[in-house]
């Protein structure tokens, strides 16, 4: 296999849609700082209240508010969803997950196996935990 399982194409489609994405208040700090805000700012220009933390709104066009012509504007403090996709534990463990999911993100090989998306978390998971 030539392309890897998963290698992201950039598309966006990932950031639109309403609902699921969410920062805890601990992590709206960050965020806000990003971008030069308070959080309080920063909640009254991207938030609403959602059990208990903070969804980031969609625009009319459906699209993340954060969703910048660059890509995420608070990348390095995304919400964890955000950071975990495609490696949610519903592709981790079902094969047939997985497979529906290629049909929505095209960073996903349609040709790989459940075996070797599985490999590239495992080489993913290890290279985060030793970056050296
Ligand atoms: S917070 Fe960033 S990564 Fe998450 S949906 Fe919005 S633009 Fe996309
Ligand atoms: S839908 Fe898939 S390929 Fe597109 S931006 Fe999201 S992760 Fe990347």
């Amino acid at each position: 296999m030539t392309r890897p399982a998963f290698a992201c194409q950039r598309c966006n489609q990932c950031c639109t849609g309403e609902g699921g994405i969410r920062l805890p208040e601990e992590g709206v700090p960050a965020a806000a700082a990003i971008l030069g805000l308070t959080p309080d700012e920063f909640k009254t220009r991207y938030c609403r209240p959602e059990q208990g933390q903070w969804a980031i709104r969609c625009g009319e066009d459906g699209r993340c508010v954060l969703l910048g012509p660059e890509g995420c504007l608070i990348h390095a403090a995304k919400p964890a969803i955000c950071r975990a996709w495609p490696y949610f534990p519903a592709l981790l463990q079902d094969p047939g997950a997985f497979n529906e999911a290629k049909l929505i993100c095209p960073g996903l090989n349609p040709e790989a196996t459940h075996q070797e998306f599985l490999a590239q978390y495992r080489q993913t998971i290890t290279k985060e935990e030793d970056p050296s």
